[in-house]
């Protein structure tokens, strides 16, 4: 049920910011549609590095280069599309923009690199409080844990 939601959300937030970029007179590239549309078709899965959007564009017979990719990653990034995330050191990933009441934070294996998402109300919060006290408008508060998961541990310990 929940992940339900989540899904809905996604496609609706998606929309919605097609939405606002015809209005604003951006028109949303074919390329960076079908990029988008990846996000949209995960199942479980919806954090992906450029390298797996170029990999997933390919297989579905889209004849795209890694740098248009690149640089397609970056201008949605800027208007607000997708959110970059910093779960490796070597490669950055990035999955769709959500609102902040919405937001999960990852706690992320540093050896197999495994990702798992949390929601916690406190960071949000303690998020709203610091920009509160500061002045600022509070437009997104990402966490991220790093750490080393139970089979890295195993494999480290044998
Ligand atoms: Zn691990
Ligand atoms: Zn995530």
């Amino acid at each position: 049920m929940e992940t339900n939601l989540f899904r809905e959300h996604e496609r609706n937030s998606a929309d919605f910011l097609k939405e606002i970029l015809n209005k604003e007179g951006f028109r949303l590239t074919s390329q960076r549609q079908k990029i988008l549309e990846l996000f949209n078709a995960e199942g479980g899965e919806h954090h992906l590095c450029a390298e797996e959007i170029h990999q997933k564009l390919a297989e579905q017979g889209e004849k795209i280069s890694v740098s248009t990719v690149y640089r397609a990653l970056h201008v949605m990034v800027n208007l607000g599309l997708l959110q970059e995330l910093e779960l490796a050191e070597e490669r950055k990933y990035y999955e769709l923009r959500s609102p902040v009441l919405h937001q999960h934070h990852h706690l992320v294996c540093v050896h197999c690199g495994e990702v798992n998402e949390f929601e916690d109300a406190i960071i949000t919060q303690v998020s709203g409080h610091e920009t509160q006290e500061r002045g600022f408008s509070l437009l997104n508060s990402q966490f991220t844990v790093y750490g080393i998961c139970p089979r890295c541990q195993g494999r480290y310990i044998n």
